[in-house]
């Protein structure tokens, strides 16, 4: 089986965004090594806003081309870069911190001739970044729909692999908005004007982020250990999500379907989702995770995993994938 590590470069949206030091390029340049270890290739969705609304900043633009030097250090070491876009960047403002305004969160809170003009400015920033050519999109915060909004973005820049979908996944409430819970039942499919709708002949390829259910044990474990080994438990990255996830008393007390994921102690899910994908026949697995959200425990684990299922799988990029 085919297993793609794909990992959103971005930092925190909350209140408090970290630096770029702790949320970025500390946690890669360790992800950077481990992948050396194993010959295995990653893919890094990098949240290009930042870049384009960096440069523009008289105080961030030493933090942009810190950036841009581990992009192009990856690059050359064959992995993959990617395209992540996180709109509300365009309302982000400067003030000795970054301060957010997610009123416009995702692509579909913009019209269309602003949505062709972003996806534009912020994949010409990010492919002067990287030598290979850009050929995969992930929509920030999963919102990918409608698909048809950047359609002639995708084709006009020929990028055909596309990678926000999770099987199953849904969240319909402000800012977010997508809805997975019709897809079909396969790790690979084609598609022309709907992400979650299958066309043979579409110019177009999905390959979904893996998904699984996780029951309340494994949030028991979780805050538990990040209560007594806070220094192996808590994220590298600095700063705070944004709201709009679960309420903790969701993860707690009943069962969620959530992406298969290297963050943190989700790290320790990995297998059990490679297993039941052997299972089913699979020939892709991907994964997603967040350098942000990477802590001591999930690398040391990620560096033993890698050392397991690179023997029996491959690990490459998203673009790899395909072939
Ligand atoms: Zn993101």
């Amino acid at each position: 089986m085919k297993i793609a590590f794909t990992w959103d470069y971005e930092m925190f949206f909350g209140h408090k965004s970290g630096t770029v030091n702790a949320c970025m390029i500390e946690p890669t340049n360790r992800l950077l090594n481990i992948s050396q270890r194993y010959n295995s290739k990653f893919t890094f969705f990098v949240d290009a806003g930042m870049l384009v609304k960096g440069a523009n900043t008289e105080s961030f633009k030493g933090e942009v081309n810190r950036i841009k030097k581990q992009i192009h250090e990856w690059d050359s070491q064959g992995h993959e870069t990617a395209l992540h876009i996180h709109p509300h960047w365009e309302d982000a403002k400067w003030e000795n911190k970054w301060e957010f305004n997610l009123s416009r969160y995702k692509l579909s809170d913009f019209d269309s001739e602003e949505i062709n003009s972003i996806f534009e400015r912020y994949h010409r920033e990010l492919q002067m970044c990287a030598a290979q050519k850009i050929v995969s999109y992930r929509a920030g915060g999963w919102c990918i729909q409608p698909f048809t909004d950047i359609k002639d973005s995708m084709e006009h820049n020929q990028m055909k692999i596309e990678s926000s979908v999770f099987p199953g996944g849904k969240n319909t409430s402000s800012p977010y908005f997508y809805d997975f819970t019709k897809v079909p039942k396969k790790d690979y499919w084609r598609f022309s004007d709907d992400v979650c709708m299958e066309d043979e002949n579409g110019a177009f390829v999905q390959l979904p982020i893996a998904s699984q259910i996780y029951h309340p044990l494994f949030f028991w474990k979780l805050f538990i250990l990040g209560r007594l080994m806070p220094s192996q438990h808590k994220p590298i990255g600095n700063g705070f999500p944004a709201k709009g996830g679960g309420s903790k008393w969701d993860f707690l007390s009943k069962k969620n379907l959530l992406c298969v994921s290297a963050d943190g102690y989700f790290v320790t899910q990995i297998e059990r989702a490679i297993r039941k994908a052997t299972e089913r026949g699979d020939e892709h697995l991907v994964i997603i995770g967040h350098p942000k959200a990477c802590t001591e425990f999930s690398l040391n684990y990620l560096d033993q995993l890698l050392n397991r299922i690179s023997k029996k799988h491959e690990i490459v990029c998203l673009k790899d994938m395909e072939k």
